[in-house]
């Protein structure tokens, strides 16, 4: 860091700790990647939590005159998020809302996700206006600020549409509020000639009428080219035209910290009908006739893009059939009735009467068959980038044009990408509004290639604008990407407008600069990203960051996305070597911030389109850091010797009980604390909701009568830790469990030599990949043996180990983890009396993967008269034991439960994992125990009273 950098760096930490500035190579190459195909590498990242940081750092970039961008979730498609100057992260922690007017109105932070958004407004039957595909995953701040819509939301309930004020941070860090007279009044006083230009700007462009003409044309489609230039001839309130300039503004007129939008209704029928056409041209025609129909969204997906989702979940199988051209329009329809949806449906059904399809047009309202329809759809993009070859960049564009040309427009960009030997090129998308994206790998290896890309581009640009004057870009935003071609597309007039508005917000050019204006005709040319392939388990990552929303450490140490670009630029600095001191630095920076503290729970794969499981990923790496002799050795011994180990952990958790007992908790803290910092972390954290040690389990001889038999294996862990001190429930988990299974009717089998038996998951987790084997085909085998064969069904009660054997066993072998099992065979045979309190439930990482949730909530619902289920807390990230050794990765993880539990008044907690709950248990300030003990506690026999 030189210069001015410097003279920031120093400046800002009096107002910013530095834990949240980030100056190491690592971090800078990880933040410098967004969802596009470009990378700059910033030189410092200020992870800002409030106004007052961003306010600050924007005072000081102005005045060492320092460039900066701002960022939500880093979602943006055409290189806008990105810099090489300074990058201020406004995503998590900007995550607070207020629901006004019974959800017809919402303001927000801008770092809450769409669809958290969306889940809030769903009790008032009411959603965000803007849906971008990436909705699940795209922050509220980068949607307004790209006017990033999607596949419904057209051009009348996007952003632009939607938004009713804000609060600003303008580039000299004033603030103004929008939604605030007094706010208002006093920007009045101190920026009155800004104002004045607005109004003149205002004026001007209304008394243009060629200008105003070209304006409403241009936007009577989707269109993000250039900055929004429409308010002018919509609104006449300059505060009101201030805000909606901001609108697809792209962070280079100034920071928004807070906005206010209006809902839309979510109408509660709705229908979806896949159709598939003989060829593009009589899909695009159909798509034409259908528009005046009552029809809410028409998504085209050409013969490629079905092909690249011809395996997904949900999609018919015939598609594999389908001859060349086949081109399918995912047709949905909305009703307040369900008579009106019918009537719909028939209305879209006559209006397609003259196509011919490919087969029968048929309807679903059915949302689990629905939902599926437009996942698949929301994944094509990603899809098509996972199917790329190796080393080539996968480019997404995204035009529109008027709805009348949409056939010849769609056939024209056909024969385009086939001219140019884009083979895989896929053209699809938001047809009912003429907005198609396509997508293409290049290569830029050579020089021609670079030069291919470049003649190409010009060709779309001269289709896309002098053949049917549309937009070149329709909702991604301009960035980088599209920033040379603005001027062609708009006209000089309009052009210059443009820049008298950046001028006016940004004199000195300082935010987000090189985006949506820029004068170097090249500039979408240059600082392409390198993708190395390193491993088959990520290389198909196109670094789109929807597996963030899921990684509990990004915003902490480096999300799943991350991981992936800093082992692609350590392969690429090992191939080139092009540099070995930074090379070094990646290699040691990785070591804690991406190795260790991965808590390689796999939830990044639930919501990756790809599925890739980073987790996994990490374990390999881990298998590689554990190859040599001494690990190996040492995991060996303790797999062979297992059954020893169960005394040693016994006792020492009874030790520490008694310690415990003498300190107290509060002292046993701090002492352990003390312990752990003096030792330079290297000694696990105690803490007071530590387990004690558990008796082994013992059977008790079976009641006679019990019909049922089940082969029961409490866990290592369930085996050797019972309750912490202060937990209700006092006796360790397998009396419990037994205690409830005897009370169900069932006869209990152990499975032999218990004791030494184990699922293989700490050396799983630790890279130990033969061990972990070693022991889960141990283990299964004692189970074939108890459950003869598979003929019994088998209960273990802890869901990550559970997790584990399904993955690794025999199918024959009818495996359960708690919550199913007592969801499948217990409920029926007890009776519940429901507890007057409010209680958590906390479904960990595997029963998530597992698709347990629901059932989760079911069990305890039958508990407890109250249920929460925390709706931001996922993974807890204690990964079995890693959680002694980084607390913080858990504390960072469970950062948002401690609020919910105390605003909800919840007394206790349950899960289905032990060490999960010792973390939650930490984390939450109630007691976590198995959900198993609550069902024990409130369940009587339905065969007996036990005595
Ligand atoms: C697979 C995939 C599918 C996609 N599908 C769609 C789609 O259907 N429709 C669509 O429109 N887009 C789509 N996108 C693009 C992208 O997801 C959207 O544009 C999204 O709205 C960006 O949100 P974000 O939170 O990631 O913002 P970011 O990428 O972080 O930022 C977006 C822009 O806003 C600026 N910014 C962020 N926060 C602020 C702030 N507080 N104040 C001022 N400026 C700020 C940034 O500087 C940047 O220029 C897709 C992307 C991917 C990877």
């Amino acid at each position: 860091m030189k210069g001015n950098y410097k003279k920031f760096y120093d400046d800002i930490k009096s107002t910013i700790e530095t834990s949240r500035l980030y100056t190491d190579q690592i971090r800078n190459l990880a933040y410098g990647t967004d969802a596009g195909f470009y990378r700059l590498i910033p030189q410092i990242i200020v992870r800002a939590m409030n106004e007052e940081e961003v306010q600050k750092a924007l005072l000081l970039a102005n005045k060492y005159e320092l460039p900066v961008t701002f960022r939500a979730a880093g979602t943006s498609l055409a290189g806008q998020a990105i810099t090489d100057s300074i990058l201020i992260v406004a995503g998590k922690n900007w995550e607070g809302f207020d629901v006004l007017k019974k959800g017809e109105e919402i303001s927000m932070q801008p770092g809450i996700v769409g669809a958290r958004v969306n889940q809030i407004l769903a009790p008032y039957g009411r959603k965000l206006g803007p849906d971008p595909a990436s909705i699940n995953s795209a922050m509220i701040g980068g949607i307004v600020m790209n006017n990033a819509s999607g596949m419904n939301c057209g051009t009348h309930e996007n952003s632009y549409k939607t938004i009713l004020s804000a609060r600003l941070i303008f580039a000299d860090g004033t603030v103004l509020d929008t939604g605030s007279d007094e706010s208002k009044k006093i920007f009045l006083k101190s920026h009155a000639s800004f104002i004045q230009k607005i109004e003149h700007m205002r004026d001007r462009v209304r008394a243009n009428q060629t200008l105003a003409d070209r304006i409403g044309y241009k936007y009577s489609i989707k269109n993000t080219t250039g900055l929004s230039i429409n308010p002018f001839i919509d609104y006449f309130d300059p505060f009101q035209i201030i805000v909606n300039l901001l609108v697809g503004s792209e962070g280079t007129l100034a920071f928004m910290s807070e906005l206010t939008m209006k809902t839309v209704v979510n109408p509660k029928f709705k229908a979806s009908a896949m159709i598939y056409f003989h060829d593009i041209v009589s899909a695009c025609e159909s798509v034409v006739s259908m528009k005046p129909g009552p029809v809410h969204g028409a998504e085209m997906l050409d013969r490629i893009a079905l092909r690249s989702v011809e395996n997904a979940d949900g999609i018919p199988p015939f598609i594999k059939d389908f001859p060349e051209g086949v081109t399918a329009i995912l047709v949905e329809t909305l009703a307040n009735s369900k008579q009106e949806l019918d009537d719909n449906i028939n209305e879209i059904k006559s209006l397609l009467k003259d196509y011919k399809t490919v087969r029968p047009i048929e309807f679903t309202d059915k949302a689990e068959e629905y939902s599926k329809y437009w996942d698949i759809r929301k994944g094509v993009f990603p899809a098509v980038g996972g199917l790329r070859e190796k080393g080539t960049t996968c480019i997404i564009e995204d035009v529109a044009f008027h709805l009348e040309d949409l056939p010849q427009a769609t056939a024209d960009l056909q024969e385009l990408i086939a001219k140019y030997g884009y083979k895989d090129g896929v053209i699809y998308g938001h047809a009912l509004e003429g907005n198609f994206h396509f997508i293409f790998n290049q290569n830029f290896d050579k020089p021609e290639e670079l030069e291919q890309y470049k003649n190409f581009m010009a060709e779309v640009d001269s289709l896309v604008v002098d053949k049917y004057d549309g937009s070149l870009k329709a909702e991604h935003g301009t960035g980088r990407n599209m920033a040379p071609f603005v001027k062609h597309e708009w006209g000089e007039e309009a052009y210059q407008l443009m820049k008298e508005i950046k001028h006016l917000f940004d004199p000195k050019n300082l935010l987000n600069p090189g985006v949506i204006i820029n004068d170097d005709p090249e500039c979408y040319t240059k600082g392409f990203k390198t993708l190395a392939p390193v491993h088959e388990i990520v290389d198909t990552c196109i670094e789109c960051g929807f597996c963030e929303v899921n990684c509990l450490t990004a915003g902490f140490s480096l999300s799943a996305r991350q991981r992936t670009v800093v082992q692609r630029e350590i392969r690429r600095l090992e191939m080139t070597e092009e540099d070995n001191e930074r090379l070094k630095e990646l290699r040691k920076g990785f070591d804690y911030l991406g190795e260790q503290t991965c808590a390689g729970d796999g939830l990044c794969a639930t919501s990756c389109p790809v599925g890739i499981d980073t987790g996994k990923y990490i374990k390999y790496l881990r298998s590689l850091n554990m190859a040599s002799a001494r690990p190996q050795k040492q995991s060996q011994w303790v797999a062979d010797n297992f059954q020893k180990l169960g005394p040693v952990i016994r006792g020492s958790l009874k030790f520490v009980n008694g310690v415990h007992t003498v300190l107290g908790s509060s002292l046993l803290d701090v002492v352990a604390g003390g312990f752990r910092t003096l030792s330079g972390n290297t000694i696990p954290l105690w803490t007071s909701s530590m387990p004690k040690g558990a008796n082994a389990p013992k059977l008790k001889p079976a009641r006679e009568g019990n019909p049922l038999k089940v082969v029961y294996f409490p866990s290592c862990i369930a085996q050797t830790m019972g309750p912490a001190k202060g937990d209700p429930y006092k006796q360790p988990l397998h009396i419990v469990t037994l205690n409830l299974l005897e009370k169900a009717g069932y006869e209990v089998i152990f499975p032999e030599k218990m004791s030494s038996l184990c699922c293989g998951t700490p050396w799983e987790s630790k890279g130990f990949i033969k061990h972990a084997d070693q022991k889960s085909s141990e283990l299964e085998a004692a189970l074939d043996k108890a459950s003869e064969g598979g003929r019994y069904p088998i209960l273990c009660d802890t869901s990550p180990c559970l997790y584990r054997m399904r993955r690794v066993m025999d199918e024959k072998l009818k495996l359960y983890e708690p919550v199913e099992f007592i969801h499948e065979f217990l409920m029926s045979k007890l009776t519940f009396t429901k507890l007057d309190e409010v209680v958590a439930i906390h479904a960990n990482c595997t029963t998530t993967k597992m698709g347990l949730t629901p059932q989760l909530r079911t069990v305890a619902e039958a508990c407890a008269q109250q249920v929460v289920l925390p709706g931001e807390v996922g993974c807890c990230g204690f990964a079995g034991d890693r959680g002694f050794n980084f607390p913080e990765v858990n504390t960072y993880a469970l950062r948002k439960l401690r609020p919910v539990l105390n605003e909800s008044k919840v007394v206790a907690g349950y899960s289905n994992s032990r060490t999960c709950e010792i973390g939650l248990s930490n984390n939450g300030g109630v007691p976590y125990q198995s959900i198993i003990y609550l069902v024990d506690r409130v369940t009587e026999s339905k065969c007996y009273a036990l005595k």
